[in-house]
């Protein structure tokens, strides 16, 4: 299983980096999981699209979706559909993302569990300004990747489920935003060591990665990068 990153800043893409979107490989399925921009260069870049059948969006912000729009116009030329997984929202965004003919919308909530090929998906609310949930992915390997999030009552049985957590929790220590800081980073990684600890969303002017250098299970992960899980 491996996690490919399109995408590692919040709340907008930088000259170091995309906006969030990832990309998960288990055998011959892909997942994507959210799409801001600049995601859908580094999608191709990474993998032929017509092999990407499922995409997963955490929550309707612009730095998690804004791709999905140009993406629509390369599913037409492709004459591809994809199955997106995503919570339902009576909002005119949410009608304007994923009202496509190319975009088979699967609704999902914090009871769900989906298949997306050989990966089995759940999915739990988390904290945030607007509705988000984290998806547990299970293949090879199980990883859960939260989306944006303050620190709530399931991130502990996340980290208790999983191999791996893709946590946003790159904010300097002091941060008062709806993100979790690297102090939140350190303490999750103390508290399950087994665990290994991808911190993202960072933003353009604090990088974290020296903060967190003395913690063995974080790797603080850059647009690009493959990791093998
Ligand atoms: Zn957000």
């Amino acid at each position: 299983m491996e996690l490919t990153v399109l995408g590692n800043f919040g709340p907008y893409s930088t000259k170091e980096g995309n906006a969030s979107g990832y990309l998960v490989q288990n055998g011959a399925d892909f997942l994507v999981m959210d799409m801001g921009s600049g995601t859908l260069g580094a999608l191709q870049t990474a993998v032929d699209v017509r092999k990407v059948k499922y995409l997963y969006i955490s929550h309707l912000h612009y730095d998690h979706t804004s791709d999905l729009l140009p993406f629509r116009y390369l599913l037409e030329d492709l004459g591809h559909t994809v199955t997106v997984f995503t919570h339902e929202e009576d909002t005119a965004w949410y009608n304007l993302l994923f009202h496509h003919p190319r975009l088979q919308i699967v609704p999902i909530d914090a009871q769900s569990e989906v298949q997306a090929g050989s990966m089995r998906l759940s999915f739990s609310e988390m904290r945030h300004t607007v509705p988000d949930y984290a998806v547990t992915v299970r293949g090879e390997k199980t990883l859960c990747y939260t989306g944006d999030t303050l620190y709530n009552d399931n991130i502990p049985r996340c980290f208790a489920e999983s191999d791996a957590v893709l946590l946003d929790c790159t904010k300097p220590q002091g941060f008062t935003g709806p993100h979790m800081t690297v102090a939140d980073a350190r303490r999750l990684a103390n508290e399950y060591p087994e665990v290994r600890l991808f911190a993202t969303h960072r933003s353009a002017e604090y990088n974290p990665t020296a903060d967190l250098a003395d913690c063995k299970n974080i790797t603080v992960v850059e647009t690009g990068k493959v990791y093998s899980l």
